[in-house]
């Protein structure tokens, strides 16, 4: 299989514009759960790189629970995203959720997500194995290790060698945090797999308070980088503000990071 560790046994290596993810560099992105306008955008584009993440993020096309809830500014953030990146000069990232977006995504975007809810839409996983564009995954809610590397496999059969797994957190009887972040699952894929691996600690905790914790013993444990969740003002957020880091917060893990990477 070609996801394997005998695949590619010194381990699979990322550019995205000068950003390299896989090496010995630690590479955090960071950004809103939901692109929310121009302002909100700017402003965290400028902050977070300030403090030293290497990629933006920020959701268009919201995955939300409810039909109710913010769905996303749509192609509209899109071209925010596209305009704030170049503004910044820092790489986007932005999920996708239905095949029908990817060509313009993809244009618009430096690292294309797919979503906990989609690791097994195996259509769009195929159709973003033609692409020739860095995918960030997530496990599933409910994925097992191997139905992990199934969903990466599916991509990288397409010929697109550009996978970054994400540990999110699952679903499990622990009902204290949104999703119970499985940090073992680094070194089990470490074993397993090329391919780097990343954690987002702000969907596998969903309380800031807990954030900052699980982004340091990710990188204890062994992962490439972080995604994180970032809003000025948390409680005005239109999607996931109590897991967002303030920017205070944001800037003092970014400093504590920097001791643990340099330990490991
Ligand atoms: C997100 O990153 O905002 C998101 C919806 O993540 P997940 O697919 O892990 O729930
Ligand atoms: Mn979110």
């Amino acid at each position: 299989k070609l996801v394997t560790k005998e695949f590619n046994p010194q381990g699979t290596r990322i550019k995205v514009n000068q950003v390299e993810i896989g090496n010995e560099e630690i590479v955090v992105m960071a950004g809103p759960c939901a692109v929310e306008s121009r302002e909100q955008l700017r402003e965290i584009a400028g902050f977070v790189k300030e403090v030293g993440a290497k990629v933006l993020r920020g959701g268009v096309f919201k995955p939300r629970t409810s039909p109710y809830s913010f769905q996303g500014l749509g192609i509209e953030g899109l071209k925010l995203l596209y305009e704030v990146k170049n503004e910044f000069d820092i790489p986007v990232i932005t999920e996708v959720m239905d095949p029908r977006d990817l060509d313009i995504v993809a244009e618009y975007v430096d690292i294309i997500q797919i979503g906990a809810r989609n690791m097994q839409n195996f259509t769009l996983l195929k159709e973003v194995g033609k692409l020739r564009k860095p995918v960030l995954l997530k496990r599933g809610l409910s994925a097992t290790l191997e139905e992990f590397l199934f969903a990466a496999e599916y991509i990288l059969l397409g010929g697109n060698s550009e996978v970054i797994l994400c540990e999110r957190g699952i679903r499990t009887f622990s009902d204290f945090s949104r999703n119970t972040l499985d940090l073992s699952i680094i070194p089990a894929l470490k074993e397993k797999t090329h391919l780097p691996v990343f954690v987002d600690p702000s969907h596998g905790t969903g309380n800031y308070r807990y954030v900052p914790s699980m982004a340091k013993a990710a990188i204890a444990a062994g992962a490439d980088g972080l995604i994180i969740e970032v809003h000025p003002h948390p409680e005005k957020a239109l999607s996931d503000g109590p897991q967002s880091l303030t920017f205070s917060d944001f800037r003092r893990l970014m400093n504590e990071l920097k001791a643990i990477a340099s330990a490991v």
